[in-house]
């Protein structure tokens, strides 16, 4: 069983054909959004997986094991896509997504005017986060011309121009059309390459999921305990491991949360069973805790260790921040009292700042968090009805 090595995030603004290319490439449709779309600051992360085929004949790559020439072609490897809904109250949810993936497709439409709000925002993201495997997709060619899909091609290139995405291929596609997506996966395969990883790197699992996996009525015998599921971003997750995962769970309202200890009792991969999992690719660890701690997204998040192993939890943070300047809205220093949507890894909560000094913000969270200092934090502040990207910091 091969487990995807990699994750890459489709970013882009909403209706740039994300959820189109996925399909494309995975033959999975993660569009379930709209039914999640209730507001909130966090939302289920669609995912999908595809494998890479090499066709040694017409030297071409695809995602489809039979050539179009007709013969077999070479697998290559697994890539697991993450997709955050492009609606903007949700940008708190694309960055918790990019605290696990490792490259990026960033779509931008061949129809519309550029740049639209998010493909600005979610730049923005990759650009302070530091992802630079960017592979820049131009969706929907086949709705202009030539000559109009040239001057969105070089629209797109100036919006490029100084941040991370600067020297990043520009693929021309149609989703519909099946219109390049060889040279599409071509160019992830070149550009998109997986990190070096630290073997031995103390285990960090972050989870984007949680789940009951039992039908209503399910009599107690055959209950299956409850299953989390996320990315191990270093170290390797065996089946039988004893883990820690935090912050844990609050008995009582106002108590501070006690970590979960159990057993990995079972490792998968989409339908596959692993007896490993290392880091890349989205995997679901089977345990035997109480399904209805882990139901409907409970756990999303925390973080799995081994015991002893990870920060402890705190509900009071210090940030070391900046602001961003943005062109499109304002965005004023932080001031006291004012309430920040926070980001960190997996885990999104609201805090208030009862602190500011020096460029160190001193924020009281809603929600616990544990205190990786390893991490970037985001800030995001309420303007309107919206939470925007104000700020990235770290924990100090
Ligand atoms: P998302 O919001 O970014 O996930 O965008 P979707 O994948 O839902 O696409 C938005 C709309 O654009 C849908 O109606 C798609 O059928 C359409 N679309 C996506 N890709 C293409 C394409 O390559 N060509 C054309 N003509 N339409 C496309
Ligand atoms: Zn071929």
């Amino acid at each position: 069983m091969v487990q995807a090595e990699i994750n890459i995030g489709i970013l882009g603004h909403v209706d740039h054909g994300k959820t189109t290319l996925t399909e494309k490439l995975t033959g999975k449709w993660t569009g379930t959004h709209s039914e999640e779309i209730k507001r909130g600051i966090s939302i289920r992360l669609g995912y999908a997986e595809m494998s890479v085929y090499f066709c040694n004949k017409c030297k071409r790559y695809s995602v489809k094991e039979k050539c179009d020439c007709g013969e077999k072609a070479e697998f290559k490897r697994k890539i697991s896509f993450i997709d955050a809904p492009g609606h903007e109250t949700l940008m708190t949810t694309v960055i918790a997504a990019s605290s696990i993936i490792d490259g990026a497709l960033f779509l931008i439409s061949a129809n519309e005017e550029c740049p639209q709000p998010q493909t600005t925002e979610h730049l923005m993201v990759l650009n302070s986060i530091g992802i630079k495997n960017i592979v820049v997709v131009q969706t929907k060619v086949d709705l202009v011309s030539k000559e109009k899909a040239i001057e969105n091609y070089k629209k797109i290139k100036e919006f490029l121009k100084g941040t991370v995405a600067e020297n990043a291929p520009i693929i021309p596609i149609s989703a519909t059309y099946d219109t390049n997506i060889n040279k599409l996966v071509e160019a992830i395969e070149t550009t998109i390459q997986v990190p070096k990883r630290d073997a031995h790197a103390k285990l960090k699992m972050f989870i984007s999921r949680s789940f009951d996996v039992n039908k209503p009525g399910t009599e107690i015998k055959n209950l299956k305990g409850g299953v989390i599921g996320g990315s191990v971003v270093q170290g390797v997750l065996h089946v039988g491991d004893e883990i820690e995962i935090k912050p844990g769970i609050t008995r009582k309202e106002n108590e501070n949360p006690s970590p979960i200890v159990c057993k990995v009792e079972s490792l998968r991969e989409e339908s596959e069973q692993l007896d490993e999992a290392k880091p890349g690719g989205l995997i679901a660890v089977g345990t035997a805790i109480d399904p209805a701690l882990t139901k409907s997204d409970s756990l999303v998040g925390a973080i799995i260790g081994y015991k002893g192993e990870l920060p402890e939890v705190v509900s009071t943070i210090k940030i070391k921040y900046e602001m961003i300047k943005r062109k499109d809205i304002e965005n004023p220093p932080l001031k006291d009292s004012e309430i920040l949507a926070i980001n960190l890894n997996t885990a999104t909560t609201v805090g208030v700042i009862v602190g500011l000094a020096k460029g160190i913000a001193t924020v009281k969270l809603k929600k616990p968090l544990v205190n990786d200092k390893s991490a970037r934090v985001a800030l995001s502040r309420k303007v309107g009805q919206r939470w925007r990207l104000a700020g990235w910091g770290q924990l100090v």
